[in-house]
């Protein structure tokens, strides 16, 4: 899977993304990543980018033109020629979760745009978004961030990426409850112990265990999920 983001910060995104899981995925070329500095593609003598808003208000914009030739210089690289998603980060977007990250991972390109000062100019976003996509409901500085958040997590569902003892198909939110608890040696610490029935040996108790550990963690936790769950019984 490749993902390609506009932004105008490349280092950022580059250096977040190459290590740990996902940076032995580009290794491997399970998986690509490409930033495209939004910057290198204005037309303006001083390498400007941003304008002050029409109407007036705090803060700058970022220009349409400059994002629009970046995109144009995504879509030529393109191997495919169907047209790939081009995500918009940004907290007026459909809150993020983790049955978008499965569904983007069945996507072959995944384009990202990260806006910066007070955003983008209208114009070029109805050009070429197709999604508008927030990590939450709070303001970030850039969309950096956000883009890094939403590529490592659907990363995560592109199969290969994850060896089997990395597996995700029993972590939260795989079926509206949260992960039990886990322990690893010693058996016991500052007079702690692990719970009896891990020891056990006895798979069929363990996994009932850690059933029943998933419901009340995520009815304590996560009453709104705890919901869903009930609902969907
Ligand atoms: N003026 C914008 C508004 O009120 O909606 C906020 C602009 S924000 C300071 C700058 C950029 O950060 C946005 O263009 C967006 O790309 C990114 N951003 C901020 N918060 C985000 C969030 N919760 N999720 C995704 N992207 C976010």
């Amino acid at each position: 899977m490749n993902f390609h983001i506009l932004t105008l910060f490349p280092e950022m995104v580059e250096q977040g993304l190459n290590t740990s899981i996902i940076g032995r995925a580009c290794e491997k070329g399970t998986l690509s990543i490409s930033a495209v500095n939004i910057r290198d593609y204005t037309l303006d003598k001083h390498k400007k980018v941003d304008d002050y808003p029409y109407g007036g208000g705090a803060g700058m914009l970022m220009q349409a033109q400059p994002v629009y030739d970046a995109y144009l210089y995504v879509m030529e690289k393109l191997k495919t020629k169907q047209r790939p998603r081009v995500i918009y980060v940004t907290p007026q977007g459909k809150v993020f979760n983790q049955s978008m990250a499965r569904e983007m991972a069945l996507e072959q390109d995944l384009i990202f745009l990260c806006g910066h000062y007070e955003g983008i100019d209208e114009r070029v976003l109805e050009e070429i978004v197709t999604d508008y996509v927030s990590i939450g409901d709070y303001v970030l500085t850039g969309g950096e961030l956000a883009a890094m958040v939403m590529i490592d997590s659907i990363s995560r569902m592109v199969p290969g990426v994850l060896s089997n003892k990395e597996s995700g198909e029993t972590e939260s939110f795989s079926s509206d409850l949260l992960e039990h608890p886990h322990y690893t040696r010693p058996e016991e610490w500052r007079g702690k112990k692990v719970p009896e029935v891990l020891l056990s040996g006895h798979h069929k108790n363990i996994e009932k265990w850690r059933l029943e550990q998933s419901i009340e963690r995520t009815k304590s936790r996560r009453p709104d999920l705890y919901q869903k769950y009930l609902s969907n019984q």
